[in-house]
């Protein structure tokens, strides 16, 4: 006869005892934990052959070393190693409970939940759907009234089922700077198993049990890295791990638990808001208005300070010009002129702008809201076979595609994290957002968020239908729900919201200064050469190959050589699709924008920014997209794209142009 060890666990007044005694009937033990006056029974029960010994663990709230209570069961969980563990579950105080279910099953037990007091629950109105519970952490749930031995039965058949089953590890998403640190010491220490990334957590959390596992070189290194993690996140490492487990958990809950009277439950400050704020029906439209408050204050604020660098830098290539004409070479002038300073100031003049939408995703991410935007959108975007998690990755590419790529690995199934790669690129990075500028400031000038936020909106809608589109091309499976993590909501940091944006905006200066610049010098000496030509001129080599490109965008209303090669170049960084035209149209009478409003036109425009959306995503995002996800996929991607591009613009462009005739 088989034995298995089957350890019950749960908060305190959960109904352990009760399941236990039920479950055991009246082969029973009492004595007392080895060397400690606690309370130890043990029992057991055969089911279909095989034997349970069961073990009554004393209650507790969490698996830290606070208490006698505490440390006895974790180290029975940790030191006996249980086949079973039964989580009982009092479901009448769901989220509480459901805190230790979280740790038992990140530290790697084959847990079924005993869902018990489902009784009281429902005499309090409190609904929970335990096949979603199921589904969504992996594992058995057996309803149960265990005072009246409701559920008993099923309990012990669920139990010897799952004896053999796989281990089901839960792996909560810690946030990119923990979950760096965790990467980092996973391979110092050479420990890989998500069991082991339980050990390092715990011990990073400061607990001394589990730092004692680590040795005293080992454990220096991880009381430093707490120390300098508390210090970025500006809270306390263990809190805010805390705080991320309740996140996460409070999404699962939301998930799975309905509750019949909203008037009389008590509900917490957190919870009122996304009464609103997660609501069926206001959740998504509150959410695209958020975002497009969100242009409208980027645009508003930003605007004059914007004009403000410009001016600086028209000053400057004045000053410089004025005073080297005459002794220097007009070449040289103009390479000082035109290249460097047209190039670099048609893109930094954006700055502004970019550091407040970047002050403006972090209060949204670090307020809590966003979490509840990707909640909201779980649905609409289940729909479409994406799930809500790919949001947040799709957020990230509004900053730029490459973090959003990079974030797609918290996706579970690899059919998802394709997905989510594949269509990240259409969402607005910040590189797009200098050409949206520039066209709408000249085209636009009184609709200007509003314009820039239809874009946003093409690229997330054009996203989601690519999505479903890829899906029912390569994958055709059903999707599992999965949970959203829902933090509490607080005040945002400044602190840590200024340095975040700063740090986000130093990287795009960064970038202008280097591949930008590169490539707008790159440009600047194509557009002198050969040498006698005219700067800038249709028989410069640029020139020469704009012309050979420039037929195909002629349907699409731009199909001069300029426009051509800006939007080839831009393949480098979209930013350099600005950078071309400030270099291309630098010497322009009245400079870029003049020669822009006489070559576009409002249609036209709009056609452009459409292409410089959609096409083909920089060379940076396609080597991110082959190292996640291969090769062909990014190559895959490009042509997609390209091809999208393309027919979105002219479709768009053919089409008004026939409306307003
Ligand atoms: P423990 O602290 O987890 O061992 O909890 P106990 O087994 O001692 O149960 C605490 C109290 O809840 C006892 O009075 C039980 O009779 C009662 N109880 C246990 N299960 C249920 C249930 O499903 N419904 C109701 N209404 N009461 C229960
Ligand atoms: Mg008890």
């Amino acid at each position: 006869m088989s034995q298995f060890k089957v350890a019950l666990a749960g908060n305190p007044n959960s109904g352990k005892s009760t399941v236990f005694n039920a479950l055991t009937g009246s082969k029973q033990i009492v004595g007392n934990w080895a060397g400690v006056t606690v309370e130890k029974k043990t029992g057991s029960f055969s089911v279909e052959g095989s034997e349970f010994n069961v073990i009554d663990l004393p209650g507790i709230y969490s698996l830290s070393s606070y208490s006698i209570d505490e440390q006895i069961a974790r180290d029975f969980l940790l030191s006996e190693n249980p086949d079973i563990v039964v989580a009982v579950v009092d479901a009448s105080n769901l989220e509480r409970n459901l805190y230790f279910v979280s740790q038992l099953l990140e530290m790697g037990n084959r847990v079924v939940i005993a869902l018990n007091m489902i009784d009281v629950a429902l005499e309090r109105n409190i609904r929970i759907n335990s096949m979603m519970l199921s589904k969504l952490l992996k594992l058995p749930v057996v309803k149960m009234v265990a005072n009246q031995e409701h559920g008993v039965k099923k309990l012990k058949k669920v139990i010897a089922e799952s004896a053999h089953a796989d281990k089901n590890i839960l792996r909560i998403d810690y946030g990119n700077e923990v979950e760096e640190v965790l990467k980092k010491l996973s391979i110092e220490f050479d420990m890989n198993s998500l069991e082991d990334r339980f050990y390092i957590i715990r011990a990073l959390e400061g607990d001394e049990f589990f730092l004692d596992m680590f040795g005293n070189k080992n454990k220096e290194l991880l009381l430093s890295e707490t120390n300098s993690l508390s210090q970025i996140l500006d809270d306390d490492l263990d809190e805010f791990l805390i705080e991320k487990r309740y996140g996460y958990i409070h999404g699962l809950v939301k998930k799975v638990l309905h509750r019949t009277d909203d008037i009389h439950s008590k509900i917490d400050f957190s919870d009122k808001i996304d009464r609103f704020v997660t609501n069926r029906f206001l959740g998504i439209p509150l959410f695209f208005f958020v975002m497009w408050a969100v242009f409208q204050i980027v645009f508003t604020v930003g605007a004059p300070v914007s004009d403000i660098v410009g001016s600086i830098f028209d000053g400057i290539a004045g000053i410089l010009r004025n005073f080297l004409a005459g002794h220097t070479p007009e070449l040289f002038i103009s390479f000082l002129t035109d290249g460097i300073i047209g190039g670099l100031g048609a893109i930094l003049v954006f700055v502004p702008n970019i550091f407040i939408l970047f002050m403006a995703i972090s209060i949204l991410e670090d307020s809590g809201y966003m979490a509840r935007a990707a909640f909201v959108m779980d649905k609409f975007m289940s729909m479409f076979g994406l799930h809500g998690k790919s949001f947040i990755p799709m957020i990230l590419g509004f900053g730029c595609s490459i973090p959003g790529i990079m974030a797609a690995r918290t996706l579970e199934s690899r059919k998802d994290r394709i997905l989510t790669i594949l269509v990240l690129p259409l969402m607005s990075c910040s590189a797009r957002f200098p050409i949206y500028t520039l066209f709408v400031g000249i085209f636009f000038k009184n609709y200007r968020g509003s314009i820039v936020f239809s874009l946003y909106l093409i690229g997330i809608v054009l996203a989601i239908i690519m999505a479903r589109l890829f899906k029912s091309m390569f994958f055709k499976d059903e999707n599992t729900p999965l949970i959203m993590e829902l933090p509490p909501y607080h005040l945002p940091n400044w602190k840590l919201i200024t340095r975040y944006s700063w740090y986000r905006t130093s990287m795009f200066i960064k970038k202008a200064g280097t591949v930008i610049l590169g490539g707008v010098l790159v440009i600047w000496l194509l557009a002198s050469l050969p040498a006698g030509i005219e700067y800038g001129s249709e028989n410069s080599f640029i020139g020469m190959l704009g012309n050979i490109i420039a037929p195909i965008f002629k349907p699409a209303g731009f199909g001069f050589w300029q426009a051509s090669v800006s939007l080839l170049f831009g393949i480098m960084a979209k930013e350099v699709v600005v950078g071309t035209l400030g270099t291309l149209y630098g010497s322009f009478p009245g400079g870029v924008n003049a020669a822009i409003a006489n070559v576009f036109n409002p249609i036209s425009a709009y056609s452009f920014m459409l292409m410089s959306l959609i096409y083909v995503p920089c060379i940076a995002a396609i080597s991110a997209i082959k190292q996640e996800i291969g090769w062909k996929w990014a190559l895959f991607n490009v042509i997609y794209t390209l091809f999208l591009g393309w027919g979105i613009a002219v479709i768009f462009y053919q089409v008004a142009m026939i409306l307003i005739k």
